[in-house]
């Protein structure tokens, strides 16, 4: 998850690099308009945040541009003030969230992980993760032009990781949402399956990785390949 941050006061920008990436989102900065606009017509990122009150150009803008480019981008704004003229008009130039500042940190992280989920859902249903799309009608994985069949239980696998990224899911909560219950049995199969996923991920080359994360347990990651 490759997240973009245009926020021109230093303090607070250095704030929420650091809190995202404990978050494990991988975060660029910018901190003026122009910079920020370039940054986002790239298509390099998978969401953006952007404030509205920059210097060389303001947020407001910046939405309205880069929606008129075609990007598609989620964007959630940071306005100042609780007025709700600046929600509306940040909803009207193209964001799909606005936080008024200040905000919690636990509201903002909750908001980002919404704006995934919505985002991962493709016109025809299909979900969408980094560079893969799953198609549950036919349980494909499809990446680029290479696509391979899923087992019913490796399709249901990737939907629980792509639905709750962003968070480790533990072995547990993984045994209770595939097999129903939790036994030493379930244990063992969660490994099993997981593994056979990854060979899926890696046949299409795709960059989405499952990762095992410090004993607690699993989390989906993109890395641009
Ligand atoms: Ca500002």
């Amino acid at each position: 998850m490759r997240l973009l941050l245009v926020e021109d006061e230093k303090r607070m920008a250095q704030a929420l690099c650091e809190i995202l990436r404990q978050e494990n989102y991988a975060v660029d900065h910018c901190t003026d308009g122009l910079d920020g606009l370039q940054a986002i017509e790239t298509g390099a990122y998978d969401l953006v945040i952007l404030d509205v009150m920059l210097p060389r150009k303001n947020g407001f803008d910046i939405a309205r541009e880069a929606r008129e480019k075609g990007i598609r981008t989620p964007i959630l704004m940071l306005t100042a003030k609780s007025e709700l003229d600046d929600k509306v008009t940040g909803l009207d130039c193209g964001a799909d969230d606005y936080l008024t500042k200040p905000f919690m940190t636990r509201e903002l992280l909750a908001r980002l992980r919404a704006l995934c989920r919505r985002n991962s859902h493709t016109p025809d249903g299909g979900l969408r993760f980094g560079d893969i799309i799953l198609n549950k009608e036919t349980a494909a994985l499809q990446c680029g032009s290479s696509s391979v069949r899923l087992s019913e239980k490796e399709l249901r696998i990737l939907e629980y990781l792509i639905r709750n990224q962003g968070q480790i899911l533990t072995r547990e909560q993984l045994a209770m949402k595939i097999w129903g219950y939790y036994s030493d049995a379930e244990y063992n199969n969660v490994e099993v399956y997981l593994s056979f996923t990854r060979n899926k991920l890696s046949f299409v080359n795709s960059g989405v990785e499952i990762k095992a994360v410090r004993g607690i347990g699993y989390e989906l990651r993109y890395r641009d390949v």
